[in-house]
């Protein structure tokens, strides 16, 4: 019995921070040339790198883009829609959510809803948190803004419909784990002290470990990455070693997160109504 009409869904996401991925954390560090590079190495190099890899396998894939980035690269969401892509709501500047008021909070929801759907020509369907954290507003903001899935909880393998204050919506929760993002194995800057780089071969064996796991339980896997560093090259490996081994597997599927969250609606709908 598979988990979604398609087979063991697996979602390759990427969550285009850039430059804000710093800039975020201190607005000074925009003052810092070495450290903004870092992030420009995502649109400069990373994410031709990354749309080619994905043409080569005939993936669709969605990516979360905070909307400054939006403003920023035009062209580049232009690219990534007509290539079948989806693009998803990271928040407006990538401020931390935890250090916002809810005023503040609102109004990066509501900027970066209007810079992504006026550059993609969209509205965005999906949010993920800047950072990975909530504040005791941000569910009732995904309902209010109308969004259908989430991709933020850690709290599960498998999709499932989000409970606000006490009762289920219609919003489809898709979870995710630190060990499936490429940040806590690599990311590294002399701002971040006491980090280190892993090799690519130990993201290799954690992804398809966990690969292998989710697959025998016919749960979900969702792999979120950033492209200046999943970007580089023997990174970019891991991830076309990845794609490799998941297509060794029978059914299968490697689609966007809003085609699987239209999927997993029905299911979980018919599901809820069984058990009713
Ligand atoms: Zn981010």
């Amino acid at each position: 019995m598979a988990v979604t009409s398609k087979g063991f869904p697996l979602l390759l996401t990427f969550d285009l921070d850039f430059e804000t991925m710093w800039t975020a954390r201190d607005p000074a560090y925009a003052q810092r040339p070495i450290l903004m590079s870092q992030g420009a190495y995502g649109w400069k190099v990373g994410m031709p790198r990354i749309l080619r890899l994905l043409e080569k396998y005939e993936v669709c894939c969605t990516f979360f883009v905070p909307g400054l980035v939006a403003e920023q690269h035009p062209e580049l969401m232009r690219e990534i829609v007509d290539r079948g892509h989806e693009v998803a709501h990271h928040s407006y500047s990538h401020k931390w959510i935890v250090n916002l008021s809810p005023e503040e909070e609102r109004e990066e929801m509501e900027k970066g809803l209007e810079a992504l759907t006026r550059t993609t020509g969209y509205r965005p369907r999906g949010w993920r948190s800047p950072a990975a954290e909530f504040s005791a507003i941000t569910l009732d903001l995904l309902q209010e803004y109308g969004f259908d899935y989430s991709s933020n909880f850690f709290d599960d393998d498998s999709p499932y419909l989000l409970n606000i204050r006490g009762k289920q919506t219609n919003i489809v929760e898709l979870p995710f784990r630190w060990v499936l993002d490429d940040a806590p194995f690599f990311q590294y800057s002399i701002v971040l002290p006491g980090r280190t780089m892993q090799a690519p071969s130990a993201l290799l064996e954690a992804w398809t470990s966990e690969f292998d796991t989710l697959y025998e339980e016919q749960r979900m896997m969702m792999v979120g990455m950033h492209p200046q560093i999943i970007g580089q090259p023997s990174r970019l490996k891991v991830l076309e070693n990845l794609l490799i081994y998941a297509r060794e597997h029978d059914n299968v599927w490697i689609g966007r997160c809003d085609e699987i969250t239209d999927d997993m609606r029905l299911i979980l709908k018919a599901q809820t109504d069984a058990a009713a």
